[in-house]
């Protein structure tokens, strides 16, 4: 399948991918867009044109009144967008909606009424574990039972870009509690799902039932603050040290862009009750990568999480709780077995005592003021050219007074 519009070699935004976004153009408002090659195709001037249905959907400035829509809209749409790109009798009419991507604005693509975020790689677990409770088991007697999670703050998930200022807290110190910026700012890389289709109260998404709820899925950065959370997280969970900031790439992969990624996950020991089984392969041949200043520390792989998406969503609702259009449910950090595949600074340099080197000659335990982190993830298309994320980014800013 080959489109007409040029795409450069490595762009990750070939026509197998076409990530959903919202973008402006100088004095326009926000509208929905597509990523193809170098530019943004404007879904809302195409409806307008009468070339794509329901142009409430996209001109809007965000993605939830199509991900609303549902699958039976999903797929069509998606249909006639690459029919669009990839029949040459429609590049006349279709050209003019392409705008290159560094003249336009990319912006928050969903409104998130809530946000989940679990805990279901088994190696950040267990890194976690150790590091936090050292001298007892790394992983706690619920873990291979159940997708552990907690509700996070859905104000403070912001768009990539986002200046990220140092948050202000209380962590242990030697002679009781002490107050002031954190010392140990970190961040999580993970891929987060989010709800197209909502669910009804008391209704449970069984993990059959993935695909008609998941529009797709985005990188996320879910920033830590260390010592807030050593200090805070026993017994209810993280709070304050998660609450600040959490950056969402501006693309929102389809679930259909990811059909060639979808591997087997781990096998499940012991085997998790009936609700949590899951017999389609959900594991995503995701390959994340993390930069700090431009050098990359780590290549964390999606596909050996413990936990899959479906499973996440089908305990989220096995209560009864409702999921809405624009739930954002995070994995968790992603990381692997090795060093160079861990998702967290607090993994990467072992709680700050195995510092980092970097090529520019620097060192880094958790982040300075100033620095900058980015996130990128690919995974394999359909027709052998890679699916890209687009990028996470968030540069530290100082704390305020
Ligand atoms: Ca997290």
């Amino acid at each position: 399948m080959s489109t007409w519009v040029p795409v450069p070699e490595g762009s990750g935004f070939g026509v197998t991918n076409l990530p959903y976004g919202v973008f402006s153009q100088r004095g326009e408002l926000p509208r929905v867009g597509v990523a193809i090659g170098d530019h943004v195709l404007d879904l809302a001037e195409l409806a307008g044109a009468g070339l794509l249905a329901d142009r409430r959907w996209f001109a809007a400035g965000s993605l939830n009144a199509f991900m609303s829509a549902g699958r039976a809209v999903w797929q069509p749409t998606r249909d006639r967008i690459i029919t669009l790109l990839t029949d040459m009798s429609y590049r006349d009419e279709v050209e003019p909606a392409l705008s290159p991507m560094a003249d336009v604005e990319l912006h928050m693509p969903f409104a998130v009424p809530d946000y989940v975020d679990f805990y279901s790689s088994r190696e950040h677990a267990a890194n976690l574990g150790r590091i936090l409770r050292p001298g007892s088991e790394p992983l706690l007697p619920n873990w291979t039972h159940l997708p552990v999670g907690y509700h996070g703050r859905s104000a403070t998930v912001v768009p990539s870009g986002t200046p990220i200022v140092r948050p202000s807290g209380q962590r242990r110190g030697d002679h009781g509690p002490v107050f002031g910026p954190t010392q140990k700012l970190d961040i999580e890389a993970e891929i987060g799902c989010v709800v197209g289709m909502p669910s009804a109260l008391g209704q449970r998404v069984p993990t059959t039932a993935f695909r008609d709820h998941v529009f797709g899925f985005v990188l996320v950065n879910d920033w830590s603050a260390r010592d807030v959370q050593a200090w805070e997280y026993q017994p209810l969970g993280p709070f304050l040290s998660k609450s600040f900031a959490t950056s969402i790439a501006p693309w929102v992969v389809p679930v259909e862009a990811l059909e060639a990624a979808r591997v087997r996950p781990p096998e499940q020991d012991p085997p998790p009750l009936p609700y949590l089984r899951c017999d389609e392969p959900w594991g995503l041949d995701i390959r994340l990568a993390i930069e700090l200043n431009g050098h990359v520390v780590s290549r964390p792989p999606f596909a050996g999480m413990y936990w899959t998406a479906p499973q996440q969503l089908a305990h989220t609702t096995v209560n009864g709780a409702v999921v809405r259009t624009g739930d954002l449910l995070a994995s968790g950090t992603v990381s692997g077995p090795t060093r160079d595949q861990r998702g967290s600074l607090i993994e990467l340099t072992w709680n700050g005592n195995e510092p980092l080197e970097l090529p520019d000659g620097a060192r880094r335990v958790f982040l300075e003021d100033g620095d900058t982190v980015r996130i990128t993830a690919t995974a394999p298309g359909t027709d052998g050219t890679p699916i890209g994320f687009g990028g996470v980014v968030g540069t530290v800013y100082p704390a305020t007074e």
